[in-house]
């Protein structure tokens, strides 16, 4: 039903019934056999459902359409690091043309939008006649994937479940893998008529998308906790391929031997990716 909001799921023997949905300012209530919560931050399926949540973690994001910008290339996002430029986060710059960006920001721990609008005010070479069309944001849940995917005949998908790249916020690929996985695997529980076939679910997920979220959530605890002199030297030693490795948990390993070779970095960053 499109315009109808879920408020609750109906549990009967432990087992997932029916949900209560509005539309219209009325509530109606459906039955199901299977259910796929894919309800994006603060499911209503998650917590109704009492899966675990422990870990699941959202940080706060906005996000400005900005337009009359001097971005000086069209293929190319910026992002910037930095504890006094977005702590524990990033600031990102998406152009869509020369006059037109994304320009968001991902914080941990204090508010974006004083960081987001001081990093506007200190970058005029991109922004100096720019203006704000249309101002967005919302949670992106960084804590990693939640512990347990199915219960019963419920599954969850996307940022409801934690799938999103830890260091980069990115879910849309992620999410839409899990999607996917999720539609076939409640067709073959339907025509299996059995509910533990759900469990699949879970092991397809897990390679590539499950172990680059959790790899990718490693390289986080390792990066917060730098301070700006280190991400630097980061910067210089690494390239372009690695980061992208790192951050996506793509070859953690291949990019931690690499730093194992620098003596400044290796105990205190490469030993601890590995
Ligand atoms: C500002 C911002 C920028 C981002 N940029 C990127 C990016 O560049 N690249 C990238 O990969 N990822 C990005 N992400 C993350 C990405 O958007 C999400 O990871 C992705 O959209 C997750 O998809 P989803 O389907 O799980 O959840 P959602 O896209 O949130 O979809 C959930 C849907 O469920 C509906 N819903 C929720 N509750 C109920 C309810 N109770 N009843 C009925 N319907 C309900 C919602 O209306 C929504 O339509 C960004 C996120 C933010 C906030």
């Amino acid at each position: 039903q499109m315009r109808s909001e879920v408020k609750g799921i109906n549990i009967e023997g432990g087992v997932a019934k029916s949900l209560v949905y509005e539309r219209k300012g009325e509530l109606r209530t459906v039955g199901f056999r299977y259910l796929v919560g894919a309800d994006g931050v603060g499911s209503v399926v998650a917590r109704s459902c009492g899966f675990d949540l422990g870990g699941y973690e959202i940080i706060p994001t906005i996000q400005y359409v900005m337009v009359n910008c001097r971005i000086p290339e069209r293929n190319m996002i910026r992002v910037y690091l930095g504890n006094e430029v977005a702590p524990l986060g990033y600031v990102w710059v998406f152009s869509k043309n020369e006059y037109m960006a994304n320009v968001g920001i991902g914080v941990r721990g204090k508010p974006a939008k004083p960081y987001l609008d001081r990093f506007i005010v200190r970058h005029p070479e991109f922004f100096g006649n720019a203006k704000v069309i249309k101002e967005g944001g919302g949670g992106v849940p960084v804590g990693g994937q939640i512990r347990e995917l199915v219960k019963g005949n419920v599954v969850l998908c996307g940022d409801a479940a934690g799938q999103v790249i830890p260091i980069t916020g990115g879910g849309i690929r992620s999410s839409m893998a899990a999607g996917s996985i999720a539609g076939e695997v409640v067709a073959q529980a339907i025509e299996a008529g059995d509910p533990s076939v759900l469990r699949d679910y879970s092991v397809r997920y897990s390679e590539p998308w499950g172990s680059r979220i959790s790899k990718s959530l490693k390289v986080l605890r390792v990066i917060e906790t730098l301070p700006d002199d280190d991400l630097n030297t980061l910067g210089d030693l690494l390239s372009g391929e690695d980061i992208i490795d790192l951050a996506n948990g793509l070859d953690v390993k291949r990019v931690a031997a690499k730093l194992m070779l620098h003596p400044m970095v290796a105990v205190r960053i490469a030993s601890r990716l590995i």
